[in-house]
């Protein structure tokens, strides 16, 4: 069936709609983690300048010191030791001061008269060190600063306790790390020896322009997600928005690709619906008087279609009325250049349903169609099926009398089948009764439906109406018509429906 959805297809079709509503929402929490990531690299960075301008403003008041202090190296420790806690008591961030000759603490803030030998290299650019502690507090990290002229030198230390703070405090949510030379310190005071293993996410490494340190900052493991799902919590709820309504929009899609009314209008325009003949012969002499024109769906996979597993879905799409112009066109296409051999008038039968009479586009067709073919050859039969009866209204009065103008016939399609009063067919100047294949099957074998088509052909002679009986199978159908005077027969024995080219040759076999 080339109308129904398929059971198998049921399931690529909830995948398509999930898969239109979840790949934007995936598209935009992929956007979303690189922004997120962006964002991330820039806090860092920011953070990281942040707390070397703060490392550098700490020891720019730590060098103050030792420059200060360097002019008394030399001198007697007992002479510049007051000099030495001054600066230590007036300056914020310095803890200690040393005084040194010829690398060699001599005097100490702390300890007054001090022995210590100091080597220039372990201090990085011979100016910073970073050390884990010392005697007094082993335990409390500390930055010394370095300043040497010839053999003087001076030393002035900065509490690691203000360091951390710093990282602390700056850092919160970044993790900060104080590194100089080969050493380490992080927020959490403890100091470090060699190189500290990376930060997972942002990481960034700024260097001072005016102090031989540097600060790293990063975050830890999952920072990204985290710092997504406290930020972006209205985004989130915009793209969960977006995905609901591109999933709605791919299912909507796709049944409108899959509806019965889209594919017919597929296979309209592909010129899918191709017209198939059937003769109707004479009752008398069985010459071909005629044709019954039948659609046929020339399905790409399913193949040649019959009409009544289409045409309800035609009809109620309303595409029946271009599908039918189609096959009007088709068929004088075909029939058109034999219509000056015809010796009589050629009876063409084309079925239409309600949908045509509903306006009068019908009678422009029916113009065009009898334009197309020699004046007079042919007679133009509408067959219009009994099973559904037309409403008479203002537009059908107006529409079947100016068909009766143009010279078209009418053909009550299926006679017997539903109930059309005598005042139907007045109604709508019927030319022809077509008495339905059911009676004309009965003949012989059931004697009451014989005796209901008895009485349909003696009411049609009695309206003075033409006959035609369809579905006749066999001889002795045919010879019971013959001998009722039924003026046409249309059945199995005379012919099959056949396409254009077959019947053009059976014709002039004929
Ligand atoms: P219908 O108008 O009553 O057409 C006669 C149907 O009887 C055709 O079926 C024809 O193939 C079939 N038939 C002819 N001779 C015999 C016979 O000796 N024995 C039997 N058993 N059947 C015979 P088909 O072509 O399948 O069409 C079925 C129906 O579809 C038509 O019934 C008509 O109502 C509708 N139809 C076909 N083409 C069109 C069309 O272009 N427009 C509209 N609106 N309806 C169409
Ligand atoms: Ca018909
Ligand atoms: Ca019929």
């Amino acid at each position: 069936m080339p109308l129904k959805n398929k059971p198998r297809k049921r399931g690529l079709k909830l995948a398509v709609t999930l898969l239109s509503g979840l790949l934007p929402i995936a598209l935009g929490v992929v956007i979303l983690y690189m922004q997120a990531e962006r964002a991330l690299v820039q806090n860092a960075q920011e953070t990281a300048e942040e707390a070397i301008r703060q490392f550098e403003l700490m020891l720019d008041n730590t060098a103050q010191a030792a420059r200060e202090l360097l002019p008394l190296a030399g001198q007697s420790c007992l002479d510049v030791k007051l000099a030495l806690r001054e600066q230590v008591t007036r300056r914020p961030f310095v803890r200690s001061t040393n005084l040194m000759w010829d690398d060699t603490i001599y005097c100490s803030s702390l300890f007054g008269d001090y022995h210590e030998k100091v080597s220039s290299g372990d201090y990085a650019g011979g100016r910073l060190l970073l050390m884990r502690g010392n005697p007094v507090t082993p335990d409390t990290a500390l930055l010394i600063y370095r300043l040497e002229d010839g053999k003087r030198g001076a030393l002035s230390t900065l509490d690691g306790y203000h360091l951390s703070n710093v990282l602390r405090l700056i850092g919160r949510q970044t993790l900060l790390v104080l590194q100089v030379g080969n050493n380490s310190l992080t927020a959490d005071g403890h100091f470090h020896e060699g190189a500290l293993p990376d930060f997972p996410v942002a990481q960034s490494m700024l260097k001072s322009s005016r102090y031989d340190f540097s600060v790293a900052a990063g975050f830890p493991e999952g920072e990204t997600w985290r710092y997504m799902s406290s930020e972006y919590p209205p985004l989130f709820s915009l793209l969960i928005f977006f995905g609901v309504i591109s999933g709605a929009i791919g299912h909507v899609l796709q049944k409108r690709s899959t509806s019965p009314t889209y594919e017919m209008q597929r296979a309209l325009e592909a010129a899918e619906f191709v017209p198939y003949f059937q003769a109707v012969v004479h009752g008398d002499s069985k010459k071909v008087s005629g044709v019954e024109v039948l659609m046929r769906w020339n399905h790409p996979k399913e193949g040649l279609v019959r009409p009544d597993l289409f045409i309800p879905f035609a009809e109620h799409s309303g595409l029946i009325v271009p599908m039918t112009r189609s096959l009007m066109q088709q068929t004088a296409a075909l029939l058109a250049p034999l219509s000056s051999s015809f010796d009589e008038p050629f009876h063409i039968g084309i079925n239409i349903t309600a949908s045509h009479c509903q306006n009068l586009e019908l009678v422009k067709d029916c113009r065009e169609f009898l334009h197309a073919f020699a004046p007079g050859s042919i007679h133009l039969v509408l067959e219009l099926t009994e099973r559904e009866l037309i409403e008479p209204t203002a537009i059908t009065h107006q529409l079947f009398e100016q068909l009766h103008e143009l010279g078209v016939m009418i053909a009550i399609d299926d006679f017997g089948t539903g109930h059309s009063s005598l005042g139907y067919l007045r109604q709508f100047n019927v030319d022809f009764l077509k008495i339905d294949q059911s009676f004309v099957a009965m003949i012989g074998v059931d004697t009451l439906t014989s005796h209901i088509l008895d009485s349909i052909i003696q009411l049609a002679g009695k309206l003075d109406l033409a006959m035609v009986a369809e579905g006749v199978e066999t001889q002795a159908q045919s010879d019971y018509l013959t001998a009722h005077n039924v003026n046409f027969q249309q059945g199995y024995l005379y012919g099959r429906p056949m396409p254009g080219a077959e019947f053009i040759s059976a014709l002039s076999d004929h």
